[in-house]
């Protein structure tokens, strides 16, 4: 397998934190959120809880959002500025395009990040709970994706935010 040129840059600006998101301290969280934009479960009901119920005021007038697409708010209550909802794909076995939507969720919220001027951003582990995307397959194509972006669009911030021991175990390895 031909190696990749990005895979040669060696400082990226990648973190990897074990806790809540909705504590972060940066310009953005992304929100694994459904395509209703109107609250879920997981990290999206715990990021609304957090910022308040403006959040879920501006959310109603995005008109939702499509799978792998990524929509933006403010932080309110939160002291993250923005909040970035990215819809993730569920999981169907594989063969639903799973992968390429996950990927995209990654990389269309770094572009919104970047077009807002934010210079640090924190990821949940999209997909990997409630929608049951494999979670090794979702670390890789997260880690991947924006490694790859962020050596060819310039770098930001990013926190990769794990909520549980799978996870976190999953990215310590992958990352290091
Ligand atoms: P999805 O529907 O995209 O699977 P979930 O919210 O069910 O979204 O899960 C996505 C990931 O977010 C899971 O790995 C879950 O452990 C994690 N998660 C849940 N709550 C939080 C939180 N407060 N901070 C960070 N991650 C969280």
């Amino acid at each position: 397998m031909p190696v990749k040129d990005w895979e040669f840059k060696e400082s990226f600006m990648i973190h990897l934190i074990y806790g809540d998101i909705t504590k972060f301290e940066g310009d953005a969280i992304v929100n694994a959120a459904n395509s209703s934009l109107l609250g879920g479960g997981g990290v999206d009901g715990a990021i609304h809880r957090a910022a308040g119920p403006k959040l879920l005021e501006e959310c109603r007038t995005l008109g939702g959002c499509n799978p792998g697409e990524a929509k933006i708010t403010k932080g309110y209550n939160l002291k993250a500025r923005y909040v970035i909802h990215t819809v993730g794909p569920i999981w169907r076995g594989g063969n639903s395009n799973e992968a390429e939507t996950l990927a995209s969720c990654y990389r269309r919220s770094l572009e919104l990040a970047r077009q807002y001027g934010i210079q640090s951003i924190a990821f949940p582990n999209i997909s990997t709970g409630i929608y049951g995307f494999p979670k090794e397959q979702a670390a890789r194509i997260a880690i991947d994706t924006v490694k790859k972006d962020l050596y060819e669009n310039g770098e930001l911030e990013v926190y990769f935010y794990c909520f549980d021991p799978e996870n976190y175990q999953l990215y310590s390895e992958l990352l290091a």
